[in-house]
């Protein structure tokens, strides 16, 4: 069989595990990237529950995912899919500067920072407001900082910011965190770390070199300003899958609908990772997805008939 070529939409882990799967089943991969490879976890501080890496950053371990997949031959393409559809007995990817046209598609394209939707945020993103924690620490080190979420990910950016930070306050939304007890045991012993739960956030401005929070108390209705160099909004992720509607099935929340292969409602195009509707959305999880989808890929491709 001559090799076939699989084109991987995202260079997240599921998207490495996909290329790694797929160059070892004989197949050409590329992984076609908007961003940065590595995806989410490129921006986590710390990783400690991804088994054989009981210790390390988020971007050691998909720059180890990475490197692997390149030295099986990956190719990358430095470039955002715009729209995936049929092509004779293949696909074609539309990208903003160049066309792919492959045999196969795996969707990997995770799932985006969700934003609080408040008057000052979108004006200040990359001047104070910020989501991800450990590509923008060094902008609050000896300064205050503001963690709004209640979630894993907000937890462990305000323990990350709280060892450079003068000072770190965690508001949530409601009474409590939604995170490990573990993180928030963790937290609650760090001394330059505030928590102030039940108040909602409302408005952000600038007051030229710093910014001022404007929170509403959820029980008393009253108004308190914080003040910040930076607010780090970590309130969990949207995926954005929309523009591939006319291959694939999505859920009520824009999610890709898979099966246990991995396999979507188009004969040859698959999903994998954080993208699909799925219960848990974790590394381990991503790489389990990207590699049943490369092999269901594999699976496709050889019942093919030869050309
Ligand atoms: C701060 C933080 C901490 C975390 N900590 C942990 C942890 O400790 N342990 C753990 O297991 N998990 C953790 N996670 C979750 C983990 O990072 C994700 O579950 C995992 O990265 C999902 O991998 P993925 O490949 O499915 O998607 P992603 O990592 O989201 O990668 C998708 C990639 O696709 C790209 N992309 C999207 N659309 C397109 C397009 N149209 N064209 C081209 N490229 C596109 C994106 O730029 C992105 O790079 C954390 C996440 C965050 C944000």
């Amino acid at each position: 069989m001559r090799p076939r070529k699989i084109v991987v939409i995202g260079g997240g882990p599921a998207a490495l595990s996909s290329a790694i799967y797929g160059l070892r089943a004989g197949h050409k991969v590329v992984l076609v990237e908007r961003e940065s490879v590595g995806g989410q976890i490129a921006t986590s501080p710390l990783v400690e529950n991804y088994p054989a890496f009981p210790k390390g950053s988020g971007l050691e371990l998909s720059n180890a995912m990475f490197e692997q997949a390149m030295s099986l031959g990956a190719e990358m393409e430095p470039d955002e899919a715009l729209s995936l559809e049929r092509q004779g007995n293949g696909f074609l990817v539309h990208c903003q500067y160049s066309d792919i046209e492959a045999d196969a598609a795996i969707i990997a394209t995770g799932a985006k920072h969700r934003k609080l939707a408040i008057p000052g945020e979108r004006e200040n993103v990359g001047k104070g407001v910020y989501y991800c924690a450990v590509c923008d620490s060094f902008q609050v080190e000896g300064k205050r900082a503001i963690v709004i979420g209640d979630g894993n990910s907000a937890v462990q950016y305000a323990i990350y910011l709280s060892k450079t930070a003068k000072e770190v306050e965690v508001c949530t939304l409601f009474d409590r965190f939604f995170a490990e007890k573990g993180l928030v045991d963790a937290l609650n012993a760090i001394p330059n770390v505030r928590i102030r739960h039940g108040i909602a956030s409302k408005r952000i401005d600038s007051l030229g070199d710093s910014l001022s929070v404007v929170f509403e108390k959820k029980e008393t209705r009253e108004t308190i300003a914080i003040a910040c160099e930076g607010v780090f909004v970590a309130i969990g992720q949207v995926p954005d899958n929309a523009r591939f509607r006319n291959v694939v099935d999505l859920d009520e929340k824009g999610y890709v609908i898979a099966d246990e292969g991995m396999r979507t409602r188009t004969p040859g195009v698959f999903a994998a990772g954080d993208c699909r509707k799925k219960e848990v959305r974790q590394v381990v999880t991503a790489v389990n997805d990207g590699a049943i989808a490369a092999l269901s890929a594999d699976r496709y491709l050889s019942a093919l008939p030869q050309s």
